[in-house]
């Protein structure tokens, strides 16, 4: 009787082992998943699940940040690094769907701010990021420039700019490169993930609890 009941556990711990196994399986790296689901260590101002952005109007019915898996643990990985120093990543926008970059090339058709629709931006494809970092008490450091600020003075070549605002810049570039994202030329905030212009262009919403 012992012997069976031992079997018998023996064979649930078996079919539980597996079972969660399977369900890991179905994640991939290129799965879309909630940054929330992997860390409570961001600070969240999505700007476009407000109205205080350059469309005027609160596109997002919620705040979440959907990005791809591969994406997220790069993310995590340096914002991990940005903590041991003090500081924190604070998200601007994360996955967004393609018909919300079609509104927004209407208002800004400069692929230089915007990516032209046709081909999709990096953040239609779960694949880039807008953030800052905050410091320990949760302020934001000075960038030079508000997000979205589409103007020279926002571009990482731009000089004429304080000490504190560059070294700024380059601690918050210098971290996220070595994570595995990329910068881009004209805004300090936008990061791309490495060879994530590969994945597919989205316009999954998502739900909202
Ligand atoms: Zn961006």
């Amino acid at each position: 009787m012992r012997l069976r009941l031992s079997f018998l556990l023996l064979v649930f711990f078996a079919a539980t082992t597996l079972l969660k196994a399977q369900r890991v399986e179905a994640v991939s790296d290129t799965t879309f998943v909630n940054l929330k689901d992997y860390s409570g260590d961001f600070v969240y101002d999505m700007k476009y699940a407000t109205t205080d952005n350059f469309l005027k109007a609160k596109v997002y019915d919620c705040v979440e940040c959907f990005l791809r898996l591969k994406t997220v643990k790069a993310l995590v990985k340096a914002n991990k690094e940005f903590i041991r120093k003090g500081f924190r990543i604070q998200l601007f926008d994360c996955y967004r769907p393609l018909d919300i970059q079609k509104r927004m090339w209407q208002i800004v058709s400069n692929p230089e701010y915007v990516a032209d629709p046709a081909k999709g931006s990096i953040h239609n494809r779960g694949g880039a990021v807008d953030i800052t970092l905050v410091d320990s008490k949760g302020m934001a450091l000075d960038m030079g420039t508000s997000f979205d600020f589409f103007g020279p003075e926002a571009g990482h070549n731009y000089q004429n700019l304080s000490n504190k605002v560059k070294q700024n810049r380059v601690f918050l570039k210098q971290i996220m490169q070595e994570n595995g994202f990329v910068s881009f030329d004209s805004e300090w905030w936008h990061y791309n993930l490495q060879n994530a212009s590969k994945d597919k262009v989205s316009n999954t919403k998502w739900k909202c609890e």
